[in-house]
């Protein structure tokens, strides 16, 4: 029997969990249901089925359940609407946020204990235009430890679980945001992609990530990993719906030296447009065949037998040089992490640890501090990093990986030349099971060899779901386009997702096995972020 937290009935709490973000601010707009309706729905769906990460049970989504905070906006909103002000589109509509994107007022803790009871006194810009449209902030979502990872379970807090198969992780970094959007605890939420920590959690959970051209979406306010790669993005049921999100947080901010000047573009009527005749779509070989299994290669053929059935013109196109782009990846991002994480000293946010015995030095403190602070992953990519920095050993790795990255973005030029969009699977495999990478951390990187390329070459990139492998899980299908072209990929997107939901009679996530209310909804929530 379907537990009743996840039966839909119409106009009842299951009906508004599953509706996408643009039909709810179209029942809201129509006065058909209140924001306050909204959240409370989604409140209630969190506390049936998410649990905390670390207490074993439910999604575990998210680090930090902000309701009284959402519940106030949704009033707000309401009553505004109410009083005839006219609104933006998605007032109303709730959404969550990476743990790693600061918001005032409640606790970041970028999955690291470094920052545990860290109360961030500003919004990032993409916060502040999310509070700017109206929409509610129902929490913050876990994520690998200053999203380093592809599964969740280099959290401090404990990892998410893969709604579709609770034993299976949700990808990573950003598991926590598109486990939510999965599991219908959130109907939108915030991520970032540094190497693939959107599309790749996307791809693995059955929803749809976006990673915007570099510098489309405001980095004021991440808690920066790699700073050339960093680029915060939406999670999404729908394609139509992570266009809407985009548009949101997209957009030039003078606070960020690296934002583009141009307007975010017509992302939903690209989504809407349908329209693939004559656009010419190129397979990248190298990323396909070898390295991904049967079911996902399979699922991303069927795909691309849609597109040309519809009037696409699919070629192939060959970049040798993406071969080399996990290796340089694993020299530039963790250069530029050793960097940006020296700013967590113990003098200035969060954990502070004096060493046990001997004075107290600033360097003591620093190394106690950063000793109990970062976890194993972090600690590796420290010592990676400085080590491929320093003196001596510069030329040899931190020169050669960006001589590489060079080679992929002119790689990326030539095929841009030939198709409009590119197109791969997103990642090798399925979602795979809980613990399974996890003492091989290059079985783990091997998660976003597809993912990676447009991360070193600034371009956009998407994940949507092409369908299911053998195994019952989803499959992404992944679509990059040239920079500043982000609107490519939702018109390639858009009409996919339609020719896919026409085959298989509704949206994959509807197909979802039906979760588990957790026995102990009441139960109090750790609040694992908390100090
Ligand atoms: N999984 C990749 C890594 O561990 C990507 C992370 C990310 O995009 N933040 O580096």
């Amino acid at each position: 029997m379907a537990p009743a937290t996840t039966a839909p009935s119409a106009g009842g709490p299951g009906d508004i969990v599953r509706a996408t973000a643009a039909d709810l601010a179209g029942r809201l707009a129509a006065g058909d249901v209140t924001s306050e309706d909204v959240v409370r729905a989604h409140l209630d769906r969190i506390a049936a089925v998410d649990g905390a990460p670390g207490d074993g049970r439910g999604v575990a989504a998210y680090l930090h359940v902000s309701g009284e905070e959402a519940l106030a906006t949704a009033r707000d909103v309401d009553a505004r609407r109410a009083a005839g002000e006219a609104l933006p589109a998605l007032a109303g509509v709730p959404v969550a946020v990476k743990d790693v994107v600061v918001t005032r007022g409640t606790p970041t803790t970028a999955g690291s204990k470094i920052l545990r009871g860290w109360v961030p006194p500003y919004d990032a810009t993409l916060v502040e235009r999310l509070r700017a449209a109206g929409m509610p902030l129902l929490g913050k979502t876990n994520m690998d430890e200053f999203a380093m990872g592809s599964s969740t379970e280099h959290s401090a807090y404990g990892p998410t679980r893969n709604p579709w198969d609770l034993a299976r992780t949700p990808g990573g970094s950003g598991g926590g945001s598109a486990a939510a959007v999965a599991a219908f605890e959130a109907p939108l939420a915030v991520g970032t992609d540094t190497g693939g920590s959107i599309r790749q959690p996307a791809s693995v959970t059955g929803s749809v990530g976006v990673k915007p051209t570099y510098g489309g979406v405001s980095r004021y306010g991440l808690i920066a990993m790699a700073s050339s790669l960093d680029q915060a993005g939406p999670c999404a049921r729908t394609v139509l719906d992570a266009a809407l999100l985009h548009e949101v947080m997209g957009g030039h901010d003078p606070r960020d030296a690296t934002s583009l000047a141009d307007p975010v573009g017509a992302l939903a009527d690209a989504a809407r447009s349908r329209d693939v005749r004559g656009l010419r779509v190129g397979v990248v070989r190298e990323l396909t065949g070898e390295g991904f299994s049967a079911g996902v290669t399979a699922s991303f053929r069927a795909a691309l037998d849609l597109l040309a059935d519809a009037g696409a013109e699919v070629v192939e196109v060959s970049c040798p040089t993406f071969a080399h782009a996990l290796d340089a990846y694993y020299l530039i991002m963790p250069s530029e992490a050793s960097s940006n994480l020296a700013r967590f000293d113990g003098m200035r946010f969060g954990l502070r640890v004096e060493p046990s015995e001997g004075p107290v030095t600033a360097e003591r403190v620093m190394a106690a501090t950063r000793g109990a602070g970062f976890g194993p992953e972090v600690k590796r990519r420290v010592v990676l990093g400085t080590y491929a920095l320093s003196a001596g050993y510069y030329d040899a790795y931190y020169g050669s990986a960006q001589k590489v990255r060079t080679l992929v973005q002119r790689d990326f030029a030539s095929s841009f030349e030939q198709a409009d969009v590119l197109v791969s699977p997103t990642a090798p495999t399925t979602a795979f099971p809980l613990g399974s990478r996890l003492d091989d951390p290059l079985a783990m990187y091997a998660a976003d060899i597809a993912t990676i390329p447009a991360n070193l070459a600034g371009v956009p990139g998407m994940s949507l779901p092409s369908g299911l492998a053998e195994d019952g899980l989803p499959v992404g299908f992944q679509v990059m386009a040239p920079a500043r072209a982000d609107e490519r990929l939702y018109r390639l997107g858009g009409a996919l997702e339609a020719l896919l939901d026409e085959r298989r009679g509704g949206p994959l996530l509807a197909s979802a096995p039906d979760l588990p209310a957790r026995p102990d909804p009441s139960a109090a929530r750790p609040e694992a972020a908390r100090a």
